[in-house]
């Protein structure tokens, strides 16, 4: 099953308008309530039974942990007496309660923040075999027909699952999930392979010696809204002028993102072109965000990266994994020996046992080449081998449609005889 994403901006009218924003205005109110409920039991239990209960109570309705399945029969429910909740779609509603479902479990699994309540519902995602693209139109069963700006052609034989409807400061766009039902061989270890190194000072490193730096090209759009948001904070609370520099802020940060994505896909096919293996370091990017790297990691937006190059790799038909990160920056990749640390301020690698010198960044790249070709080699398991093309996560995240550089993965049609 090959698995993408198509981006399109949306040319709706006022009715379907009026349809999209009371539908993001129904799934909010199932989002916060829903979440609610699971705040309260997550309360309720903090109390342990046998102490007095100055903050908490031990037991509260519900007694069972209100997950997806119970959430979900509920609504059903609620619904026929609900008036307010039968107005909106049910396809949206239930996809809510599976998101929230979902940010639940990467919680746990994957460290992401608690859950939090939405001021703003910014998208809702409908299930259905009846999309069909017409034209520049899109038939789908919620909006019946709705106009589009047809950037890009779906290619033949992929069919459209999933839709997801995004309202953003400059409109409203459409995600479309297709699917071609063929049977693809995940990409095997073969050919060239570079260990890739994320770094402060410069932004990643290759093992083969290239050095890509920070982009700079977002810093006039950054400082540019720090001014903005200075501002805003001498306007009073909701007046017209509060409101059009809002907007204003709004879109200068939609433009930012846009740029950082596309500069991320580029560079990942740039990382992707000739090459058959990939490496990384196993780093959770939301914990090293929080911390003395904050800032400079959010405006490189790595963790994207990341996730974007395995989508990269994965329709490239380029082996990616991920790989023990510990001591890459002390071990030297000649011949193994342990160096020490070394202070932020060294940049320089240079081995006492075998003379070894190298840019530390490369050096520690090459650390992370090895190690994947180490583990590749006996086939065992590179950390965690997660396949993009099921992760949930990446099918959330919103490809750029301007990716249209080689748009259809010849080369996955071809591996059978490159092999
Ligand atoms: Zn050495």
């Amino acid at each position: 099953m090959l698995n993408l994403t198509y981006n399109y901006k949306l040319q709706p009218s006022k009715k379907q308008i009026e349809i999209i924003d009371h539908n993001l205005a129904v799934c909010k109110s199932v989002w916060n309530h829903a979440l609610y409920q699971r705040k309260l039991w997550y309360n309720s239990r903090k109390c342990d039974i046998n102490k007095c209960s100055l903050i908490s109570e031990y037991v509260v309705e519900p007694y069972f942990y209100p997950n997806y399945h119970t959430q979900s029969a509920e609504l059903t429910q609620a619904k026929k007496t609900n008036p307010y909740l039968k107005s909106g779609n049910a396809q949206a509603m239930q996809q809510t309660l599976r998101k929230l479902d979902r940010a639940f479990n990467d919680m746990k699994s994957k460290g992401m923040g608690f859950p939090r309540y939405k001021k703003k519902m910014k998208s809702f995602n409908l299930l259905s075999n009846k999309f069909e693209i017409n034209g520049n139109y899109l038939k789908m069963p919620l909006l019946k027909n709705i106009k589009l700006r047809k950037s890009r052609d779906i290619p033949d034989g992929f069919l459209i699952k999933q839709v997801q409807i995004i309202k953003k400061a400059s409109g409203y766009y459409a995600n479309l999930m297709i699917e071609l039902d063929v049977d693809i061989p995940l990409p095997t270890p073969h050919a060239h392979a570079v260990g890739i190194d994320a770094g402060i000072k410069s932004m990643l490193s290759t093992s083969d010696g290239n050095v890509i730096q920070r982009p700079k090209f977002l810093d006039k759009a950054l400082r540019k809204i720090e001014l903005l948001q200075r501002k805003l904070k001498k306007k009073r609370l909701g007046s017209n002028k509060w409101n059009k520099l809002q907007k204003r802020i709004a879109l200068l940060h939609e433009a930012v993102a846009n740029r950082r994505k596309d500069y991320h896909f580029k560079l990942a096919r740039k990382l992707c072109s000739g090459v058959g293996m990939i490496f990384v370091e196993d780093i959770n990017f939301t914990n090293w965000s929080k911390g003395m790297f904050c800032k400079q990691s959010l405006d490189m937006g790595l963790g994207q990266f990341f996730e974007i190059l395995e989508y990269v790799c994965s329709i490239t038909d380029t082996f990616f994994a991920k790989v023990n990160k510990d001591f890459t920056s002390q071990i030297c990749p000649e011949c193994g020996t342990n160096t020490g640390k070394k202070e932020l301020n060294v940049r320089i690698h240079s081995c006492s046992e075998c003379g070894y010198q190298q840019d530390r960044d490369v050096a520690a790249a090459r650390v992370i080449c090895n190690r994947g070709l180490d583990a590749a080699a006996v086939g065992a398991p590179v950390v965690k081998r997660t396949s993009a093309v099921l992760d949930s996560r990446l099918q959330a995240l919103e490809m750029n449609s301007r990716d249209s550089g080689s748009a259809f993965p010849h080369s996955l049609f071809v591996q059978e005889t490159a092999l």
